[in-house]
């Protein structure tokens, strides 16, 4: 055997490990293995393995950077799957990813969600965003502060050729599953909050949380997606 055939069987091999997981977690979550979709992480991943994933059955796939993503892209197999970016956009980024993703789960600023709805205005086109929170409040990380959302989602309401469909979160590296737990339950409840304002053009169904360290506490907590990396395609090189 190759070495390419027996990586792409360790996905495959993978992949249904996570999806136990991911059910025993609904199960002791009392919620529906449907309510959460897989979200694979291709950072760093070969477009062979990210193809075998969606053989196997993955149906969205997330990259980090454009740049990444629009060299990987010819090689993938992308009648079967969508595309989201889900590392910091750079407004000056924009024009090139326009078109080539799904959703956009790193929302932070007023200014990219303008130079967004701008770049999809002009293709006559609307993009699904997720509003990235940064639940821990680290200076290392993107995403807004929650007390800066409330004027972030009413400027959104605004750019028609965007379409808020929830929250994206990274909570601080953590080795107590309570700490990881906290931060979850709290930007469940931020989730929870928002849709109940039932905003014009914000429609909250997407709760982006949990990597393949914690999916399982982040389905425990409210999660509707979790995106998982290293535990389907191995550790990244
Ligand atoms: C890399 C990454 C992940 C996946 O991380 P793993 O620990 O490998 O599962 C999820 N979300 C974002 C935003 C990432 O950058």
């Amino acid at each position: 055997m190759t070495e390419k055939s027996w990586d792409e069987s360790l996905v495959a091999d993978n992949l249904r490990r996570i999806e136990e997981k991911m059910e025993a977690a609904c199960v002791k979550a009392g919620r529906k293995r449907e309510e959460i979709t897989l979200l694979a992480v291709t950072k760093t991943v070969p477009p062979a393995l990210i193809n075998a994933a969606i053989r196997g059955g993955v149906r969205q796939i997330g990259e980090n950077r454009v740049q990444e993503l629009l060299r990987k892209e010819p090689e993938l197999e992308l009648a079967g799957a969508a595309v989201h970016l889900i590392g910091h956009l750079q407004t000056n980024k924009v024009r090139q990813v326009a078109g080539h993703v799904h959703m956009v789960q790193s929302v932070d600023s007023l200014r990219l969600a303008r130079t967004l709805n701008d770049a999809y205005a002009a293709r006559g086109e609307t993009l699904a965003v997720l509003v990235e929170v940064n639940v821990g409040r680290e200076e290392s990380k993107s995403g807004a502060l929650e007390e800066e959302l409330p004027a972030l989602l009413e400027g959104l309401q605004a750019l028609k050729h965007l379409r808020v469909r929830g929250l994206m979160c990274i909570p601080p590296i953590s080795d107590e599953e309570t700490g990881k737990r906290k931060y979850f339950s709290q930007i469940y409840k931020l989730f929870i909050d928002i849709k109940a304002k039932k905003l014009d053009n914000i429609s909250m169904d997407v709760l982006s949380m949990g990597m393949s360290s914690d999916f399982e506490e982040a389905i425990l907590e409210g999660s509707t997606m979790v995106r998982i990396g290293s535990a389907l395609f191995g550790k990244r090189v």
